[in-house]
């Protein structure tokens, strides 16, 4: 398959059309777009740098893929564990495409990351000892996964920092503030955003340094993990802003969604499968031991196409998680997953759990050097929505959260370090007349939005092929032309477009790599290719007026990232 024929290609270069001189502009510094753990802990450091800081957030502050995160955070902090594995094991499991000196460079600092976590007041699970307690996950060679609550990692951290980020001086919060378009300073990148409060009305923020944090885009797929925030929007602002986007056919599916029809796919964590959790068909039959010598605890790719492929042969809708076997009582284990699956009748230490795999963590995202700077001037990238070269072409379970604590400061003291004056006269809205208009009829978004998650989990999911890619380009061409075309410019239609754009920008990716490796998966072909795809992918966009008229697909050599693609 060739890259998909820019002549066809309308994708909106700007979604925002306001008179700058009406709209109300907030003055900051730093806008960091997101409050997770990458963003907030942007925020933190930056305020701490002396920073006026503004946290933006579409959402409640705490609503985001960190809250949801369950099995825990890596870091080394025993004895017997030591820096070498943990590198060792994320290149590993990153299948040739991970940055080594990120990779050092993240995992060096997690303890470091861990110890300021605990001074902002998070409680991580410990032994009887006092000893913080390290579970083993998919890919780790050792136990060096923390968690809290059980499985409620995520909600601790985020617990922690919103109180931090709440006794800062120098943040004020802006939650359910939707962000439409970042805005431009003549000749100068980027100097802020536009975006929709929750009353509806819009507002500008300013600020000479912008720090997307904007997390994944799980919300793409009709089976995820992700919560609904998930909709890839820092991806589409990125693209519209004009940054370089990487690896974005790179995503990685959880093996093991809980799936009852009708029921939200909650994950099942992967410490399920490191206590002894067992896979099992509907005839009883532990089948992870054909597929791979590390059985239910191989990395998650390769479980999930296991699953998808088990699902296929015994022609049943879903797998089984057996918890009969685990090294423990389940319930006190894993308290979360026992409270949910027993509002479904299940008795999570009795029954076998139904699960199937789901849409997990974009891998892929906007390209950034090792500080966080995209490719355009003022504009950074952390968490979930950077593309930092840690994950390769897979992701290690709990390394995200380590990479959004670690790079997520980092980038708010540099970003806090190059402060300039944003001079109001020269902001560009990107044109005074709104781009989308509501024709004479109007499109159903909902049934566009369902029918996008469908063809993104038929066509673009844990097994993909070209003729599958093809097909799917000139629809999404054409929902995009009809949300454009005959929606009322609001939110939802907003998120759409970056949800089609996102979709666009990761087709075109999956078809431009023509090999299997990592999360990647090309049934027509199947082999890892070490001559010709040892490389990252990127995406240029290209513009004209308002629109971005054509995506230039290119091979790029490992490192090069480094040079922060700024051009
Ligand atoms: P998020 O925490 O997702 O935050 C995104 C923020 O951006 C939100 O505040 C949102 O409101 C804001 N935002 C988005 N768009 C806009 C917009 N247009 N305008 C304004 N604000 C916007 N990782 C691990 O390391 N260990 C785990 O055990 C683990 N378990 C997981 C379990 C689940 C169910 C899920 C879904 C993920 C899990 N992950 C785990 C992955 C990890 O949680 C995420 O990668 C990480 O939390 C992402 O953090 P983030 O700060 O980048 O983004």
């Amino acid at each position: 398959m060739s890259a998909p024929s820019p002549a066809k290609l309308r994708i909106p270069g700007r979604l925002a059309g306001l008179d700058l001189r009406r709209l109300p502009l907030l003055r900051f510094d730093v806008l960091v777009i997101g409050g997770g753990a990458a963003g907030a802990s942007a925020a933190l450091a930056a305020a701490r740098e002396g920073a006026a800081v503004a946290l933006v957030t579409k959402s409640r502050l705490e609503q985001g893929n960190t809250l949801w995160a369950q099995g825990g955070v890596a870091a080394v902090l025993s004895q017997s564990d030591s820096f070498d594995a943990h590198v060792a094991d994320t290149l590993e499991v990153g299948c040739g495409l991970c940055e080594p000196e990120v990779v050092e460079h993240v995992v060096r600092r997690g303890p470091g990351a861990i110890e300021r976590l605990i001074r902002r007041g998070a409680e991580f699970d410990r032994e009887s000892d006092g000893e913080i307690s390290l579970s083993l996950e998919g890919g780790h060679s050792f136990a060096r996964v923390l968690h809290a609550g059980g499985d409620a990692t995520g909600r601790e951290i985020q617990r922690a920092l919103i109180a931090a980020l709440h006794a800062e001086e120098g943040i004020e919060c802006f939650d359910h503030t939707f962000v439409v378009d970042l805005m431009r300073e003549d000749g100068a990148g980027v100097c802020g955003a536009v975006a929709i409060a929750d009353d509806g009305t819009w507002v500008g923020f300013t600020a000479s340094q912008v720090i997307l944090a904007t997390g994944g885009s799980g919300q793409l797929y009709r089976e995820t993990t992700n919560p609904n925030i998930a909709t890839g929007d820092g991806l589409a602002l990125g693209l519209r802003a004009g940054a370089i986007l990487r690896d974005l056919e790179f995503y990685q599916f959880h093996p093991t969604c809980l799936y009852i029809a009708g029921a939200a796919r909650v994950l099942i964590s992967e410490i399920v499968r490191g206590h002894g959790g067992r896979l099992r068909d509907r005839n009883g039959e532990r089948f992870m031991p054909d597929y791979h010598p590390g059985a239910e605890l191989a990395p998650r790719d390769v479980v999930s196409r296991a699953v998808a492929e088990q699902m296929a042969r015994t022609k049943d809708t879903n797998v089984y998680l057996d918890l009969s076997e685990v090294d423990g009582d389940p319930h006190q284990l894993f308290p979360g997953i026992s409270r949910t699956c027993h509002l479904f009748g299940i008795d999570i230490a009795r029954d076998f759990v139904p699960v199937r795999p789901g849409a997990h963590y974009q891998i892929g995202g906007l390209e950034v050097d090792l500080d966080g700077r995209t490719s355009v001037e003022g504009l950074w990238a952390v968490g979930e929505v950077s593309s930092t070269g840690l994950h390769g072409a897979n992701r290690m379970g709990s390394n995200s959260l380590l990479e959004g604590l670690v790079l997520g400061e980092e980038a708010g003291r540099k970003a806090a370090g190059c402060l300039r004056e944003v001079a109001r006269g020269k902001i560009l809205s990107g044109g005074d007349e709104l781009l989308l208009e509501r024709g004479e009829i109007t499109v159903n978004a909902d049934d566009v939005l369902y029918s996008l998650k469908s063809m993104m989990w038929r066509q673009m999911g844990v097994v993909r092929r070209a003729s599958d890619l093809v097909d799917a380009l000139p629809r999404l061409d054409l929902w995009m032309r009809a949300v454009v075309g005959l929606s009322a410019p609001n939110r939802s239609s907003y998120e759409l477009i970056n949800m089609l754009t996102v979709a666009r920008l990761a087709l075109g990716t999956a078809g431009f790599r023509e090999e299997s490796r990592g999360a990647h998966f090309r049934a027509d072909y199947p082999d890892r290719d070490e001559d010709e795809w040892a490389v990252h992918t990127r995406i240029h966009p290209e513009r004209n007026g308002d629109w971005i008229e054509a995506l230039r697909f290119e091979k790029a050599p490992l490192g090069s990232a480094a040079l922060g693609a700024r051009g």
